[in-house]
């Protein structure tokens, strides 16, 4: 599962980013996500983790070394057909305000040219899957959400296209705890069922063990270590893995568990 495969469904080579003004937001960073896999991309503020979860569908092209998705360099994919190939979850979730929730969420299949009968078809399977009430919730606006809904919707819109592949920018970091500890739990069972690879950035630790099968640690735009939750429990690579996992010792029992 780790070294460079050619069935991975992400690598990143050796992949550097320096911003215009010359900050180095991301060093050297080299791994590999096989696929069906949820990785979870962790660091403190600032450490690179965005950066590095955007050069997968070309928001941010590296500065040098390569992404390679589905065995192709993402400087060879159209930026568009790219994106569209992968769903994508963030913290605002940037539902358009004018269109009712089954138009959100069937926003790329209509951009692909998927008729309205089974755009909104998937749709409505698609809220149920979330935890949604078609009847209820199909037809409102994002404002008549709460921010939980929202939420749902963004992860709903995200599995629209089928994509293998699904990128989450702290996905559930807006919630309130419980309504963030739920999601996450359906989150898991729903991945589980479903089988997408996943690549989800998050600050939080807890949230990394609840819902990755690993753990990608970033520091000042570096990997500092990758790894299952126990491996990096059990043989941290530097003082600061360990304090940045000191904090999730409860929620490896309950991972444990389900
Ligand atoms: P994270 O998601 O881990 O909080 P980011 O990947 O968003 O971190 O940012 C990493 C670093 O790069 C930060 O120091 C941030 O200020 C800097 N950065 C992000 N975007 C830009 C940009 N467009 N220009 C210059 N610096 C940037
Ligand atoms: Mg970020």
């Amino acid at each position: 599962m780790t070294g460079p495969t050619a069935t991975a469904a992400v690598s990143w080579r050796d992949v550097s980013k320096v911003y215009p003004d010359g900050y180095e937001a991301l060093c050297s960073v080299s791994l590999d996500v096989a696929p069906g896999e949820v990785l979870a991309v962790l660091g403190t503020s600032g450490s690179g983790k965005t950066t590095l979860l955007k050069t997968v569908n070309r928001l941010i092209d590296p500065t040098s070394g390569e992404v390679i998705v589905r065995g192709r360099p993402t400087k060879d994919w159209d930026p568009i057909a790219l994106r569209r190939s992968i769903g994508y979850v963030i913290q605002e979730v940037g539902l358009l305000p004018h269109l009712n929730v089954l138009a959100n969420i069937g926003i790329v299949p209509r951009l692909l040219g998927t008729p309205r009968p089974e755009w909104e078809a998937k749709g409505t399977e698609l809220l149920s899957l979330v935890g949604l009430d078609p009847e209820k919730y199909g037809k409102r606006r994002p404002r008549e959400l709460s921010g939980g809904q929202r939420q749902r919707v963004g992860v709903a819109r995200a599995l629209a296209a089928d994509p293998d592949l699904i990128l989450m920018d702290e996905p559930f970091g807006a919630l309130d705890p419980i309504t963030r500890g739920e999601l996450q739990n359906e989150f898991r069972a729903l991945q589980r069922r479903l089988g997408k690879t996943v690549i989800v950035v998050t600050h939080d630790i807890r949230e990394a063990f609840r819902i990755a099968d690993r753990l990608a640690l970033m520091d000042h735009g570096k990997l500092v270590q990758v790894g299952t939750g126990a491996e990096l429990r059990a043989n941290p690579a530097s003082e600061f893995v360990r304090l940045f996992l000191a904090d999730a010792g409860a929620v490896e029992v309950e991972h444990a568990m389900d």
